[in-house]
């Protein structure tokens, strides 16, 4: 390879099926799978005469897909038809937004090396998904029309990714954060979420800068494809400029797909002239304006996104990358930890109730969090009582695993079976003067200088109380008492 130097350049274009009721412009069902052709209506079919609405709640989910990606909202907005032929579209022509998308100017920071990298998003438009073509084995293939008129958001990145893991990165920021504000499922496999990535070199040779043609790879459906695709192809664009610069020079777009199996990026088309969709207004749907209530409704649901939330976690709580990093994994976990929090006389230690204990029941009963008898209240009374000395660190495992068992409140656990740790320095010192008079080759051991034996001695304090004393007590007394000897 003779180039001095290259850069690799990558804009995305992602589309992302939002989480409506019903699908863009109809009344059918919006949902993943089922029997082909089973929720379509003339609508959706694109049958003469069929007149298009737009649906409840699709307008105002693109103002949320918009702000939480730090979009401006259009005040004014509209639809449009793209004009193609494609067997999966069924009308003939996509009703998407062309000139007047709904957002417009936002951005995603990706963290990178302690700091952040921006991606700017160039803008977020609505549109409807086409039907889905089935290459069964055979000589024929099927339609599916059920995706068809499924409503999406098309996100469009400027060509700000230099690397292909960035690409990959800038995929699994946009899932967490659409997926945190109740957008989309973002479910890579099932197609809630594609990515097409836009990818060129620009190359420095002899002093001179060159750049290779882009090639747009389609329909990437899950990070490690974005990665190895876009690797891929900054291999082959570098191999291609090496080996015919004279075809590079006049090179066109291209369209490629992604094989998986062979690991290879392939040719689909190339577009060597224009291609004119004759975009032109939606008819039968009126141009609208978008009402500011609406923003602000779609702000309030938006609220703290998940980066922004961990790093105030983390100082005000001093919790660690990972914990908060597995806190905000859902926004259901998250906001229930923050009511935990709140009420907590410590809470770190709710934390790590959560973390280390609660979780791993949720996992175990393959739960959410909001579907479980406990409340956030439960794991700060539990805190709090152990915090206050009522019982041990050590009664707590049990005690909670009986307000799992049972929904109970933990301070009503502690009444109930009696378990209230004694802080009542007579019976604790009684049973340092029992553990003593009890041990005398320990004592002996002790006085001979072997200190690792008063660990032992206060383990055995601790079991004659039946785990009730509180630690410290017991250790101070445990030690006045030695000290004596
Ligand atoms: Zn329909």
């Amino acid at each position: 390879m003779s180039v001095d130097k290259y850069e690799v350049i990558i804009g995305c274009e992602i589309h992302c099926q939002l989480l409506t009721k019903t699908k863009a412009f109809c009344s059918c069902e919006n949902r993943y799978g089922g029997m082909p052709d089973t929720r379509v209506c003339p609508v959706c079919l694109g049958l003469p005469g069929a007149m298009p609405r737009i649906s409840k709640g699709y307008v105002e989910l693109g103002a949320v897909a918009g702000l939480a990606l730090n979009c401006n909202i259009a005040e004014f907005t509209k639809f449009d038809r793209k004009h193609y032929f494609y067997p999966d579209l069924v009308k003939g022509y996509q009703i998407t937004q062309y000139d007047v998308p709904l957002c417009t100017d936002g951005y995603v920071d990706l963290p990178q090396n302690g700091s952040y990298k921006r991606v700017r998003i160039e803008r977020i438009h609505l549109e409807e998904d086409v039907g889905k073509s089935l290459h069964l084995e055979g000589a024929h293939s099927y339609i599916d029309y059920n995706r068809s008129g499924t409503p999406l958001i098309e996100i469009v990145t400027k060509p700000d990714m230099n690397a292909p893991e960035e690409a990959a990165l800038f995929m699994q920021t946009v899932q967490e954060i659409l997926r945190y504000v109740s957008v989309t499922e973002g479910n890579l496999e099932e197609g809630n979420m594609r990515c097409d990535a836009n990818i060129n070199l620009k190359i420095w040779e002899n002093g001179k800068e060159f750049r290779t043609p882009i090639s747009e790879i389609k329909n990437l459906n899950s990070f490690r494809s974005i990665r190895d695709a876009c690797t891929y192809e900054v291999k082959r664009q570098l191999e291609e400029f090496d080996t015919d610069r004279q075809e590079f020079v006049l090179g066109f777009k291209r369209t490629m797909g992604w094989d998986e199996v062979k690991g290879e990026t392939v040719i689909q088309r190339t577009k060597n002239s224009f291609v004119d969709y004759r975009f032109t207004t939606e008819p039968d749907i009126k141009p609208f304006t978008v009402s500011r209530e609406l923003v602000e409704e779609a702000r309030k649901k938006v609220g703290e996104l998940p980066e922004a939330k961990r790093q105030r976690l983390k100082k005000e709580y001093g919790l660690s990358d990972f914990d908060v990093q597995t806190l905000t994994s859902s926004r259901n976990l998250v906001l229930w930890f923050e009511e935990a929090a709140k009420k907590s006389k410590d809470p770190k230690k709710a934390a790590n109730w959560i973390l280390a204990e609660l979780l791993a029941v949720l996992n175990e009963k393959e739960q959410d969090i909001t579907e479980i008898a406990i409340k956030p209240d439960h794991i700060a009374d539990l805190v709090n009582i152990v915090c206050a000395g009522t019982i041990t660190s050590k009664q707590a495992k049990d005690v909670f695993a009986e307000m799992i068992a049972t929904a109970k409140m933990p301070s009503d656990i502690v009444k109930e079976k009696g378990l209230a740790a004694t802080t009542n320095t007579d019976e604790i010192a009684a049973f340092v003067k029992e553990v003593i008079a009890e041990n005398p080759k320990a004592i002996a051991d002790y006085k001979s200088g072997k200190s690792n034996v008063v660990g032992w001695l206060m383990g055995q304090v601790m079991k004659k109380s039946k785990g009730k004393a509180t630690p410290a007590t017991a250790t101070k007394l445990l030690n006045e008492e030695l000290a004596k000897l």
